[in-house]
């Protein structure tokens, strides 16, 4: 009830949930008090979290955040959100996001921008949340919930987690279930939660992983027990600080908050070491393929006839056409338009097969790397929240939002943003910590020293 009349007093403003379910949460909390009772919690009992649109619901309204989709109730539960129910999760409503989660601001939502809580010192202009998963950063934030379940791209999870102060895990590719959510680029999507602390975090992740036999590319590994990786003992770690993330431009206070953590590390026993990874300096090129290429492919199953809105027209082609120009906005065509052209004829291996090869590179960076170190060490972003007017007009600067983030995205390897400290305008700044593949738990252990 706490949480739903927070939910009530501050979304008008944050506007971070899309659709809020407080029916729904009453009764899944009355059920989990039940639970309690007879000894039978779950991890999640009566925890109340609110879930990425983009995630669907069984009979709740499923946005995307976009036109295309605004009256959609799917007939059918993502396997994520199936986990945190079966665990005890209170589900409080859907949070907000980039529309089909393109962006770094939530500016692209076909439901209105979500402002951050967060504020620059002596100034009241409203701050973007970051994104995609901006509602969920700003709902956890806030207080509009314990936590809240992100999906991660290119940093959607990282980015929005940074801005706003709070906790983000991008787990290795494979180990969430991608059943059920809302595809954007597939080989890239995953599922994390978003959360105050690093152990809620950890606890959330334990229950929202596992292995899905209705997804292709779950991986069946044990999930292990999270929480009791937080507050292990950090001595003899290794940590590598990645030279290549020294980006050109990048503000002084990043640099010394980067050097912070560095320092903290090495206080606890780690071990630090200068480490490259070669090929960073295409991450955004090549994401910025890859990801619109598997989004035209993605994205053509909303024509009107499947799924959601339908706009007439005199032949199936306008069918097509209408539905598609109405439903969509700006960035998604955009990303569609650049997705189409390279994987058109003649563009195919120019681009898109280029692009695989370096993600190949890229990997392989990460791979040797590891050889090496037990976790890298970077900014999380290379800018703390900007205003929701000071929107770069041309899109590709808007996109370097994602220059650290966009890496480890590629790889496939597990990333988590911890909330290190603020700017002079007094604006929350986040780490990044990169793991090895399924190597969560070390996030857990050296992210619970750094918070
Ligand atoms: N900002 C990136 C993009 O616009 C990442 C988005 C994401 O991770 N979903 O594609």
């Amino acid at each position: 009830t706490a949480a739903l009349a927070a939910v009530e007093a501050l979304n008008p403003r944050l506007n971070a949930y899309i659709t809020v379910t407080g029916d729904q949460a009453l009764a899944q909390a009355a059920q989990a008090d039940a639970a309690i009772a007879a000894g039978e919690a779950g991890p999640m009992a009566g925890v109340p979290v609110g879930i990425k649109d983009l995630f669907c619901t069984k009979g709740v309204r499923t946005t995307a955040a976009s036109n295309i989709l605004r009256d959609f109730v799917p007939p059918y539960e993502s396997t994520v959100t199936a986990n945190l129910r079966r665990d005890g999760a209170v589900f409080l409503g859907k949070t907000n996001l980039d529309e089909f989660a393109m962006g770094s601001g939530n500016l692209t939502s076909a439901f209105g921008p979500v402002e951050n809580p967060w504020k620059r010192a002596g100034s009241d202009a409203a701050l973007v949340p970051g994104g995609s998963s901006g509602g969920s950063a700003a709902a956890v934030a806030a207080g509009l919930g314990f936590g809240a379940t992100g999906t991660d791209t290119g940093g959607s999870i990282r980015q929005p987690a940074s801005y706003c102060g709070i906790t983000g895990i991008k787990p290795t590719y494979g180990r969430c279930s991608r059943f059920g959510t809302i595809a954007f680029a597939s080989s890239l999507d995953q599922a994390g939660p978003m959360a105050r602390t690093v152990a809620d975090c950890a606890v959330m992740l334990g229950s929202m992983a596992g292995f899905d036999a209705q997804d292709s590319t779950s991986v069946d590994r044990p999930v292990p027990d999270y929480l009791a990786a937080c507050g292990r003992s950090l001595k003899g770690l290794r940590i590598g600080i990645p030279r290549e993330y020294h980006a050109p431009g990048m503000p002084a206070e990043i640099e010394a908050i980067w050097q912070q953590g560095i320092a903290w590390l090495r206080d606890a026993g780690c071990e630090i070491v200068d480490v490259s990874l070669p090929h960073t300096k295409y991450g955004l090129a090549t994401y910025y393929i890859i990801a619109p290429a598997e989004c035209s492919s993605n994205l053509a199953r909303y024509d009107g006839v499947r799924f959601g809105a339908r706009v007439a027209g005199g032949t199936l082609d306008e069918l097509y056409e209408n539905t598609r120009r109405a439903g969509f906005g700006d960035e998604t065509r955009r990303r569609i338009m650049m997705g189409t052209y390279v994987l058109s004829a003649g563009y195919y291996d120019a681009y898109y097969l280029k692009a695989q090869k370096v993600r190949s590179l890229i990997q392989r960076d990460f791979t040797d790397v590891f050889a090496d170190v037990d976790v890298l060490l970077t900014p999380t972003a290379p800018s703390a929240a900007f205003a929701q007017d000071e929107k770069p007009s041309d899109p590709v600067q808007m996109y370097l939002n994602d220059i650290f983030t966009v890496p480890a995205s590629m790889a496939g390897v597990p990333a988590m943003s911890v909330p290190a400290g603020v700017d002079a305008q007094g604006l929350p700044l986040g780490l990044q910590l990169i793991g090895r593949f399924f190597d969560e738990e070390t996030l857990f252990a050296v992210g619970s020293a750094l918070e």
